[in-house]
Formats: C-alpha cells, sequence, structure tokens
C-alpha cells in the first residue's frame, strides 16, 4: 500500500506545472526565485504532491482559491526540497485550515481539579498532531514577503508538523552526556539551554526569543532561521547549522546571501 502511494505521488510530481500557478509563485513567493534551478523544479513536483494530496478549506468566510492553496503549498513544499523519493510527504497530515486573519479560540486551563480557567487567545496559525495545520491568511503573505527577516508562519507551522512526525525535539531536553546519544540532541540541546540562559539575561539573540516558550517552539524557530538567515545562523551557530542542515538535506546558505 505504501508502494502505491509512493508511485502516484510520483505521478503527479511529473504533472505539467501550469503558468497561473507559477506566477503565483513569482508574484506570493519571493523564496522561490533564489533557488537553484534544479530544485525549482523540484519544487513545482512536491507542490502538485501537496495539492493532489492535501485538503484545504477555507474558515471564517474565507473562500478558497488557488492562490492561496499554491502560495502554501510552496512555501511547506521548501521544507521538504532534501528529500531523495516521495515516500515521505507529511504523510500524517491531511488537511489545512485557513482563517482570512488571526483568529480567536477559547482556551481553558485546568489549574487544579476544582479551578479551571477559561480565556480567549489570538492566533495566527498552529499545527495540530492530528493531522491538521492552522493558518492565517495575511500572516502566511507576510511571512512569505521578506525572506531575510526570520519570520515565516509556514516554515513555523509545518516544522512543528514535521516535529511530529519525526519527534525531532522528543530528547532535546535531556541531559547528553553519555557519547552514545544522536549529535542532534546533543547539538541541539546544547543549544536551546544556551539559548534559554541569553534569554534570561536579556541578551540580543539571532534567534527568534519565542523560541524560550519550549523545545518545540525552538524547532520551530530555528527553522525559520535556518531557511530566512541561512548566512547569520551558519556564522554564530555553525554547529547547529549543521545540524539543520543534515535534518533538512539542504544548505540554504549557499543560495540565499544575507
Ligand atoms: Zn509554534
Amino acid at each position: 500500500m505504501f508502494g502505491f502511494k509512493t508511485w502516484r505521488r510520483k505521478r503527479w510530481a511529473g504533472q505539467s506545472f501550469p503558468e497561473s500557478w507559477q506566477a503565483v509563485l513569482l508574484r506570493n513567493v519571493p523564496y522561490v526565485s533564489h533557488l537553484p534551478a534544479e530544485l525549482q523544479e523540484k519544487l513545482q513536483g512536491l507542490v502538485q504532491v501537496f495539492l493532489h494530496e492535501k485538503h484545504f478549506e477555507g474558515c471564517a468566510g474565507l473562500e478558497m482559491t488557488d492562490e492561496i492553496r499554491v502560495t502554501i503549498a510552496a512555501q511547506a513544499s521548501i521544507l521538504l526540497l532534501g528529500i531523495e523519493d516521495l515516500t515521505y510527504f507529511y504523510n500524517d497530515l491531511r488537511s489545512v485550515l485557513v482563517y482570512p486573519e488571526p483568529y480567536v479560540v477559547k482556551i481553558k486551563n485546568r489549574h487544579s481539579s476544582f479551578f479551571v480557567q477559561e480565556g480567549f487567545q489570538q492566533r495566527r496559525g498552529e499545527a495540530w498532531e492530528r493531522g491538521h495545520v492552522v493558518l492565517a491568511w495575511d500572516e502566511v503573505r507576510k511571512g512569505a514577503s521578506d525572506i531575510h527577516d526570520g519570520e515565516n508562519l509556514v516554515f513555523h507551522e509545518f516544522a512543528h508538523q514535521l516535529d511530529y512526525e519525526y519527534g525531532a525535539t522528543d530528547q532535546i531536553e535531556q541531559d547528553h552526556d553519555e557519547s552514545h546519544y544522536l549529535s542532534w540532541a546533543r547539538v541541539v540541546g546544547g543549544e536551546y539551554q544556551k539559548f534559554l540562559h541569553a534569554i534570561e539575561q536579556n541578551q540580543q539573540t539571532l534567534i527568534d526569543a519565542y523560541g524560550a516558550t519550549s523545545p518545540a517552539e525552538f524547532f520551530a524557530v530555528i527553522t525559520e532561521a535556518f531557511f530566512e538567515k541561512p548566512v547569520e545562523l551558519r556564522h554564530k551557530h555553525p554547529e547547529l547549522y549543521r545540524q539543520l542542515q543534515e535534518f533538512y538535506r539542504q544548505d540554504p546558505a549557499s543560495y540565499l546571501s544575507a
């Protein structure tokens, strides 16, 4: 069955890329024009797979269009440019829900069995373990328009999706003195601790301070930095850069200069 899925993805990836989609990429996803030609071509195939396989839904009155679908699919697919075949393609992800702008959710915090705090929170996006990513369209566009500011909502939420599926941050909070531990956990965990310390000291950091929330958020914001500020990240955090380079099997510093 798995073989069939991959076979189908290969067929989709080989379909020709509509000109109207190409125009959307040019207009909304400037990142693409920085990719080397062979990666641009690969990206087109990945976008085809994404759009065939994942369901998109407009929420709060947003009408779903090809422009929205292509803009999101292209950025989500940039994270996958390093994959060698199509056996993996956000396999747990089923649908992408899109709101026109940041949306409000009702939250409940259970402090004890007697005290539950309820409130409302505004969100730009989120990734759920059950196979949904939720995004605010105006934030998607904003994130895509500046490719050097280290902020990209789609990269952020799809990094969470990868994290769920790969367990990328499962181990990074543990103490890893033993040499047999994966260098991923050692390096990323060590960088996370240093980062927490720098934030506590109110130091300026290249990595977004929001990453101090949790290891999962740290992974999401270092992904944003890796793709949008690769040269600076490699300069300031060479070990971390190398780990991300292995994880994503890509070297954004080679095509995205500062
Ligand atoms: Zn997040």
